[in-house]
């Protein structure tokens, strides 16, 4: 008999790392156990992959762990990426069972709708997976030393202010970011086609970067004061500003588009992206961080651009920047 690729995985963790079976969830009686399952296919299929970033070994399980949270981190010379249970749970239960978010949003992109091969919130479900997936995956390719005591993604306790940290999230956001972008362009060519044009491509960036945004206002650190140079992990909505505005710059940059004459609005989008999620937060969730958020952005615009360059400008020597071990692979890509 074939042996499931989750249980030959987690029999993996548990002879060759330090984690112990009881940290391991066994989702084969949980009633989402197809949803656990595509996830970790997805996700150990691209990580097979990620040699090219010069990440090998690599495992990947759902920790045993109700609190919605990831980790990165080095054990025994693999490279583990742990996904909690919880935070499978919650993208679950708050997007992936919420038709209502398709049909609210099917009236808005109603010339979009017909070709999308899932409902809209089933995509805001996968690329959110998708998204976290691609932000630990990005910590393996940094290699820096806090690998080794593992990066977990919200801290049990307020840590100092690191920027070496501030510099590993951004750098793992981008990173993040450029992978769904790549994702989007090909789903767009693919269920586009010759349709294909620059209001669809829009719509598109908007419906995920809608639910990335949705994603990071339910942190409770997004609750919060504002913040820059506290914390370990940077403020939520800078980094989620960070994370639209490197999507959308990706796809403006993309010669597969340009040879369609797709030109992108950043602003619009951005502008379309609050309002998408706003409309959702009103009318299925019932919170309003989206206005905080959109209130940010207005009135801290001048400190965000600081704080950005500062953490652009940082050059760390005892780590790689995934960012930049992306643009050498795309680089050697096109010359071979
Ligand atoms: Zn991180």
């Amino acid at each position: 008999m074939n042996e499931n690729p989750y249980t030959k995985e987690t029999k993996s963790v548990v002879e060759n790392t330090e984690f112990t079976a009881d940290e391991v969830f066994d989702f084969e009686d949980s009633p989402y156990k197809d949803e656990f399952s595509k996830t970790f296919n997805f996700s150990k299929g691209a990580l097979s992959l990620a040699a090219k970033y010069g990440v090998d070994n690599g495992l990947i399980f759902f920790y045993n762990d109700f609190s919605v949270n990831a980790r990165a981190g080095k054990s025994n010379g693999y490279n583990i990426i742990c996904l909690n249970s919880g935070l499978q749970i919650w993208t679950i239960q708050n997007l992936f069972e919420k038709n209502e978010i398709h049909e609210i949003l099917k009236a808005i992109y109603v010339n979009e709708i017909d070709y999308l091969d899932n409902p809209i919130n089933v995509l805001m479900y996968q690329l959110t997976m998708h998204f976290t997936f691609y932000h630990e995956l990005a910590h393996l390719v940094q290699k820096s030393e806090y690998l080794e005591s593992h990066l977990y993604e919200r801290p049990f306790e307020v840590e100092e202010f690191d920027l070496t940290r501030h510099k590993l999230e951004i750098d793992a956001d981008s990173f993040s970011g450029i992978s769904i972008a790549s994702h989007i362009q090909q789903y767009a060519l693919k269920h586009f086609g010759d349709d294909l044009d620059s209001n669809k491509m829009e719509s598109l960036i908007e419906i995920f970067c809608s639910s990335s945004l949705l994603y990071f206002l339910s942190f409770q650190t997004c609750k919060g004061e504002i913040y820059y140079y506290e914390n370990s992990h940077p403020h939520p909505m800078i980094r989620i500003l960070n994370i639209i505005l490197t999507i959308t710059h990706y796809l403006q940059q993309s010669p597969k588009l340009a040879e369609r004459k797709i030109t992108l609005n950043h602003k619009m989008i951005f502008k379309e992206t609050i309002k998408t999620t706003a409309l959702l937060e009103t009318n299925v969730f019932t919170t309003k961080e989206s206005e905080n958020f959109e209130k940010f952005i207005t009135t801290e615009m001048k400190e965000i651009v600081k704080y950005i360059s500062k953490i652009r400008g940082f050059k760390p020597e005892n780590f790689k920047l995934a960012i930049d071990v992306w643009n050498e692979n795309t680089k050697k890509n096109n010359v071979a």
